[in-house]
């Protein structure tokens, strides 16, 4: 049974190993069992399910998905944690831990190693200070992924989900409705992480599409595009796109493709849906 999950049982884990909590690692352990249990209904893993998870900490969310899921594979890079969780994770034989920067390691190969290549669900409370890199590695590394269930920084799911027009609205929040429907499930205020971080947190759940929503022609011009686009938001779309490396075309020309689909010269990014972006990618030279 799942012993951590509440306050009293992660001090006296902590104790015990004489842990001391790293910030530099974004170590919030989560102690409140009610959130845990939520995320683990929200994932929608079952008995079938392979479960990679980023960042076990002490083992806390480990323990719930190991109850839950066929098996897990946990990346955690502290490794003065990993004598930790052998003692937290020690009753389950369904749980590999494996020290590395979750950066730096191949999730496709995993997937593959132990899961015949099938598609894994992802599950974690993310370290918040590579919430981006992390979800874009998850959704354009490549690596069969069905579905990821995060906790993150309130603003960022929230920069996750919207749409133009919102001062939120960037290469995040296009890169991820690319890949996926996103819909975040739940708030999750302070008081349950121990310690406490500054900012409130959400858990977000991403459904990997199969066939993603708008069709392109060349996926990774229209997100050099989309970048190009964000890195100077207050710019106008031709003055954006010439300023940037990646493209060699006129402002007459980006101009032009504007007002073919109906569009002020004028516009910025920040005005254009993902459909747009997709149709603009594929008028520039
Ligand atoms: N899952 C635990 C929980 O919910 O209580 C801990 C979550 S804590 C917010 C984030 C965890 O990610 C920490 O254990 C931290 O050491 C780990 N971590 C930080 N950077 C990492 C990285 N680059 N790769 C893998 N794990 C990382």
């Amino acid at each position: 049974m799942a012993t951590l999950g509440n306050a009293q049982n992660t001090i006296a884990v902590l104790n015990k190993h004489g842990f001391p909590v790293r910030k530099q690692f974004g170590q919030n352990f989560l102690v409140d069992e009610h959130v845990l249990n939520k995320i683990i209904r929200e994932s929608g893993v079952t008995k079938d399910d392979f479960v990679l998870e980023i960042g076990p900490g002490i083992g806390t969310m480990t323990q719930y998905l190991c109850e839950a899921a066929k098996e897990v594979v946990a990346v955690e890079i502290d490794r003065m944690l990993i004598p930790v969780l052998e003692d937290t994770l020690g009753a389950y034989d369904n749980v590999t831990v494996i020290n590395a920067d979750i950066l730096k390691t191949d999730i496709r190969a995993i997937a593959e190693e132990k899961n015949g290549g099938h598609p894994i669900k992802v599950v974690a409370n993310l370290p918040y200070y590579i919430t981006t890199p992390v979800i874009m590695q998850l959704l354009e590394g490549g690596a069969p992924i069905e579905s990821i269930t995060v906790m993150v920084q309130k603003e960022v799911a929230e920069r996750m989900q919207t749409g133009p027009g919102s001062k939120d609205y960037g290469a995040l929040s296009l890169a991820v409705q690319y890949y996926a429907k996103a819909e975040i499930v739940a708030n999750v205020p302070p008081n349950c992480f121990m310690p406490r971080p500054k900012v409130g947190s959400a858990v977000i759940h991403l459904e990997k599409y199969e066939v993603p929503p708008v069709a392109v022609a060349d996926e990774k011009k229209m997100f050099r595009l989309i970048r190009a686009a964000f890195n100077q938001r207050r710019k106008t779309l031709p003055n954006a796109v010439t300023g940037d490396a990646a493209f060699t075309c006129t402002k007459e020309q980006v101009a032009d493709a504007l007002r073919a689909m109906g569009l002020s010269e004028m516009v910025r990014g920040e005005a254009l849906s993902l459909s747009q972006f997709a149709k603009l990618s594929e008028l520039l030279p």
